[in-house]
């Protein structure tokens, strides 16, 4: 692919490719909300931010939009969704060039981050056509018991700016088809991607022509707007996404007004390399999971707990590698790691690494990298950090590319020190005993959500249930039963007998 030159004007780039999705300008001119691309730090746009009157007019629309949507059958909501994903098709170059431009990430990350929208369009609109219930069996003659789904109502969706659209499209997909009305409140870092798959939705929303107003909205804001969807009693859903802290803000604030919850929050994950790995599948596999998307997943590796005997051999080949890693601007072919989001990012990175260093650990990498070109954005050299013992400083997550990397000896050691940190989200093994394999994805094996062999414990597939245990929230989004999370289970007794036994052969013998 070739690389795009020049770069020069990273503002004007936004506001042309905004305007080419049907953005109002002013929506993007004008606001206290300033948006920096992580790329050269510069400002390409200022946003208004909702009010909180804005976001209960919004949140009423929804819900009078739920009421005409919740009758509509599932396989017409499925069409409304098939819309979407054409419509993310043919804009995909486009909204992945914005990712790029906002969130920092690499042509081809921003590129898969659109394409994993564009999958969980395709599996909702299959499963409009799935939603289905059981029916169980009766101890009373003549009667059927089954179970139906019913849309659940307005579904509050807060995300993070690391994954700016695709978690968007991860719940809203699956909310829509389910029959309910979504409201989104995306990271106040990156609302212009937002504003871009707004565009998008309205244009599906015109081509299937009876879509109730406030269907989908956006709600741009910061905490504030996130709080208006916690704390409002018709958002029966918040599939919240983001940072531990922001989880136990949000969690027991829904859990008073009983609303259901999906949190998806940080992750501090690890993989286990055994003394029979495959090193050289083992070495890239760990390259691409700790420094890729510079170390800003929620699944990135951030531990890497090695089997002594090759332990040595695997910090040569990494220390290789983190050498020689091309960082530098995301938009350039060439390009694997781009920037940090922020400051407040790089001062976290720092803090880390002083304090690995205090802890005893060796630090390889992480400086700041292309200052003097782009003092205003944030590049680093992914840090590897040969620690004694998994220290306080191991056990936090902290959101940049820092791979901690421990010794074991025995696979139970191995375990213990996968497990034993406050999050539960990615983890993996890799071996090729068939063994350790299998111990480590059983009962007493990893206790995360995630757990892969031979593979790195980021990039998900959608087809799966994503999410983790622990600190990390206990939600899950995407494939496999996902769904049921955006319904409401009805149980249904029915008695075509003309009798009226009771249930346990209660006795209860009264004319009325
Ligand atoms: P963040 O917690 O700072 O913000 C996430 C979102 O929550 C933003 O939209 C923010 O405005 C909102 N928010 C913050 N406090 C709130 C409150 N009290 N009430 C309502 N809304 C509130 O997270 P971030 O820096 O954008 O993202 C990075 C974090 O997200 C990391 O910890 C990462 O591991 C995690 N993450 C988790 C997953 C997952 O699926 N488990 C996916 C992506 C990111």
């Amino acid at each position: 692919m070739e690389a795009r030159v020049p770069h020069a004007d990273v503002a004007a780039e936004t506001a042309a490719l905004l305007e080419q999705f049907g953005v109002d300008s002013r929506r993007f001119t004008r606001g206290s909300l300033t948006i920096r691309t992580p790329i050269t730090g510069e400002i390409v746009a200022h946003v208004e931010s909702a009010e909180s009157m804005i976001a209960q007019q919004t949140i009423a629309r929804a819900e009078a939009a739920f009421h005409v949507w919740r009758s509509l059958p599932a396989p017409r909501r499925g069409e409304f969704v098939r819309l979407l994903g054409e419509e993310l098709r043919t804009a995909k170059a486009e909204l992945a060039h914005l990712v790029t431009i906002e969130a920092g990430k690499i042509t081809t990350e921003g590129l898969g981050e659109v394409q994993e929208m564009i999958d969980i369009c395709d599996l909702a609109v299959g499963l409009s056509r799935q939603l289905h219930g059981l029916t169980i069996a009766t101890e009373r003659r003549g009667h059927r018991m089954m179970e139906t789904w019913h849309p659940l109502g307005v579904a509050g969706v807060i995300t993070s700016f690391n994954f700016p659209v695709a978690v968007w499209a991860w719940n809203a997909a699956l909310a829509l088809v389910c029959g309910n009305a979504v409201v989104w409140k995306p990271s106040e870092k990156t609302p212009l991607v937002a504003l871009a798959t707004q565009a998008l939705v309205e244009r599906a929303a015109g081509r299937f022509g009876d879509a109730p107003e406030g269907l989908c909205s956006l709600l741009v804001g910061g905490r504030e707007i996130g709080e208006a969807l916690v704390e409002d009693a018709r958002v029966r859903l918040v599939s919240a996404t983001g940072s531990t802290a922001m989880g136990r803000a949000v969690a027991p604030r829904l859990a008073r007004r009983f609303a259901r919850s999906i949190l998806e929050l940080g992750g501090n994950n690890a993989a286990i390399v055994c003394a029979s790995a495959p090193l050289d599948l083992t070495g890239r596999a760990i390259a691409f999971a700790a420094m890729g998307t510079a170390g800003q997943r929620c699944t990135s590796l951030r531990r890497l707990i090695v089997h002594e005997d090759v332990h040595d051999e695997l910090l040569t080949r990494l220390r290789r590698a983190y050498a020689s890693v091309s960082v530098g601007d995301p938009r350039d072919a060439s390009t694997l790691i781009g920037p940090l989001i922020d400051e407040s990012a790089y001062a976290a990175m720092r803090a880390a690494l002083d304090d690995a260093r205090g802890a005893g650990g060796a630090v390889f990498g992480g400086e700041r990298l292309l200052a003097e070109k782009y003092p205003d954005a944030f590049y680093v050299r992914p840090a590897l950090v040969d620690m004694p013992d998994q220290a306080e400083v191991v056990r936090r997550e902290t959101f940049a590319p820092i791979l901690y990397v421990m010794k074991f000896r025995s696979l139970d050691e191995a375990i213990r020190l996968n497990n034993d940190v406050a999050h539960g989200l990615a983890s993996s093994i890799f071996t090729a005993r068939l063994d350790e394999a299998e111990r480590f994805m059983a009962a007493d094996g990893s206790d995360c959500g995630i757990a892969n062999v031979n593979i790195g414990p980021s990039g998900a597939e959608i087809g799966g249930a994503f999410g983790g245990e622990k600190d990390t929230g206990g939600g899950r989004e995407a494939g496999s039963d996902c769904w049921k999370s955006y319904m409401r289970r009805a149980t249904n007794t029915i008695n075509y007998s003309g009798e009226l036994p009771l249930a346990q052969g209660v006795k209860f013998d009264l004319e009325a």
